[in-house]
């Protein structure tokens, strides 16, 4: 392991902020979901980052499990009109899908350099060349 790996901040606490997963401090995103080709503060090449579909799938299961669970509750509670459903639940759903989408992909980007989480490279603490 090697040394830049044991005073690493917590990957959850950085990707969460959307911060470089090896200072914490640069910013890792460059617009909403965009990465930066490199931390802004210690100049970590971002490159290894790729979270692909992970943090798609978390969001559609909490977005889903938490929406559609609270839909149904209303529905058995309430038993509202469906236009009353359509209003609260389809612009519910996208916020929150939209609010949880940056800080998951960060997470993700975080726990890839935490753990080494990478394709074709064991050590991606070295420029590759
Ligand atoms: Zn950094």
């Amino acid at each position: 392991m090697a040394d830049d790996q044991h005073n690493l901040p917590s990957p959850y606490s950085t990707g969460l902020a959307g911060r470089c997963p090896r200072c914490g401090e640069g910013k890792l995103f460059d617009g909403f979901l965009k990465v930066r080709p490199r931390c802004s503060a210690c100049g970590l090449d971002f490159s290894f980052a790729d979270s692909a579909d992970g943090p798609a799938v978390f969001i559609m299961l909490i977005a889903g499990f938490a929406v559609l669970g609270s839909a149904l509750y209303v529905e058995i509670a309430y038993e509202p009109p469906i236009w009353v459903h359509m209003m609260i639940w389809l612009p519910l759903a996208v916020i929150v899908c939209l609010a949880l989408l940056r800080p998951m992909k960060g997470l993700a980007v975080s726990l890839q350099y935490a753990n080494k989480a990478q394709e074709g490279r064991l050590d991606k603490s070295e420029p590759e060349r």
